[in-house]
């Protein structure tokens, strides 16, 4: 019998080269176009031998580390399924706390207009649409193939977004000012080893000159004549990078600069408030 010819052997299979059980029966599930509970009662089920070649494919592919969401093709972030290709990287959920922040402050607003920079998946844009219909959504990416990810995600959603293709702040019409910008930039130091379990992901989202810090200096650099007066600035970074962010906001002029944590309690998102002082 082959290692892989019923559900349950597939499911040993999985187990002994190290995937997660959750994630093979997962790719199980979609291989066979059938529903994850329907597994749990079939373990005798037999697998067509087209069936065991790609499902055995799938498990090596997951057990070499390459994210879930790119095996399945969609992930779930802030409430919303994302289709999700190896040209974006996979949200994550510590960039709900950047979203949750965001969506306090648009609370306070009347017809907020929102950027979201870098955008990749959309994801960040598309929560905030879903959450607040009434708020005019920007999104830029420099990448044709992550933005054309967005735009998907935005049409099969019903999500009404407005896309540009560029780099952070470059493709907007400079007479276009903000209430609220938010971005998940690359914070990664080059050869940082955190990278090693992230080769499978787009580097140019992940990695920056300047100890990380070369990309998010340019989005803060930026930011003075594209926001409202008033309006905020948020961005999310490595666990170790608030103090400098803090510092760049405060030097540009910004107040109310204060930090947010992750799920897992790490400093992950700083912002502040373009010349609240001086209104
Ligand atoms: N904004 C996207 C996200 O949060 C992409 C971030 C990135 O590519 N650095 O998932």
């Amino acid at each position: 019998m082959s290692e892989l010819e019923t559900v349950g052997r597939a499911l040993a299979h999985a187990r002994r080269i190290g995937v997660d059980r959750l994630d093979a029966q997962l790719l199980l599930a979609q291989q066979l176009g059938c529903a994850r509970a329907w597994l749990l009662a079939h373990d005798d089920a037999v697998l067509a031998s087209t069936d065991q070649e790609a499902v055995g494919a799938l498990l090596t592919r997951r057990a070499g580390g390459e994210p879930l969401a790119y095996l399945i093709g969609v992930r779930e972030f802030h409430g919303l399924l994302l289709h999700i290709t190896p040209d974006v990287l996979v949200p994550r959920p510590d960039t709900e706390t950047l979203v949750d922040w965001a969506l306090e402050l648009l609370a306070d607003l009347d017809t907020p207009h929102v950027i979201d920079l870098g955008t990749g998946s959309g994801a960040i844009a598309l929560a905030l649409k879903q959450a607040c219909p009434r708020a005019r959504i920007h999104a830029s990416d420099a990448s044709p193939q992550a933005l054309a990810v967005a735009r998907g995600n935005g049409q099969r959603l019903v999500l009404p977004i407005t896309w540009h293709l560029g780099d952070w702040w470059r493709p907007l019409d400079p007479a276009l000012r903000f209430d609220i910008a938010v971005a998940n930039p690359p914070y990664i130091a080059p050869g940082d080893p955190h990278l090693a379990a992230l080769q499978h992901e787009p580097q140019a989202a992940l990695v920056a000159q300047d100890d990380g810090l070369a990309d998010i200096e340019r989005i803060i650099a930026g930011a003075p004549g594209r926001l409202n007066p008033s309006g905020w600035l948020l961005l999310e970074h490595g666990f170790d990078q608030a103090d400098a962010i803090s510092k760049c906001l405060l030097q540009i002029g910004f107040s109310a600069v204060a930090t947010r944590c992750d799920l897992a309690g790490q400093p992950r998102v700083s912002g502040g408030q373009w010349g609240a002082a001086m209104v």
